[in-house]
């Protein structure tokens, strides 16, 4: 007796490493706290301290040639989203940033209700 036999694809659709991102990675250490920060290509922070390298005129154009850390100031929530206020250490360069899942939340909270220096709007 033969029993019919199904068909069964257990092994699932290989998709895995199939897809592809063209962001801009870049792990760095942190000059402010020297811990590796594993890039993820959105931020340029560290979740760390919060702290940055001055590399942006405008958040992820990587224009900036000043270089200088720039150290949290301010954080604050708008819609529903954190950000923090960065300002460079060389220039005096004042850059929002929006804060990433994995960012420190405790090391967040410390910049919460500091005065939100005005940040110049991204011009468009
Ligand atoms: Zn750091
Ligand atoms: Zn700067």
């Amino acid at each position: 007796m033969a029993t019919p036999r199904r068909k069964r694809r257990d092994s699932g659709p290989d998709d895995a490493g199939t897809a592809r991102f063209t962001r801009t990675i870049e792990d760095f250490d942190c000059e402010h706290c020297g811990r590796f920060v594993r890039g993820n290509g959105y931020t340029n922070h560290c979740p760390h301290c919060l702290h940055s390298k001055h590399v942006d005129v405008n958040p992820g154009d990587r224009a900036a040639s000043c270089g200088g850390l720039m150290e949290p100031v301010a954080a604050g929530i708008e819609r529903d989203r954190y950000f923090v206020v960065q300002r460079c250490r060389e220039c005096g360069k004042l850059l929002r940033n929006k804060v990433a899942p994995h960012d420190d939340r405790a090391v967040l909270r410390q910049y919460f209700g500091r005065p939100i220096p005005a940040t110049p709007r991204s011009s468009r």
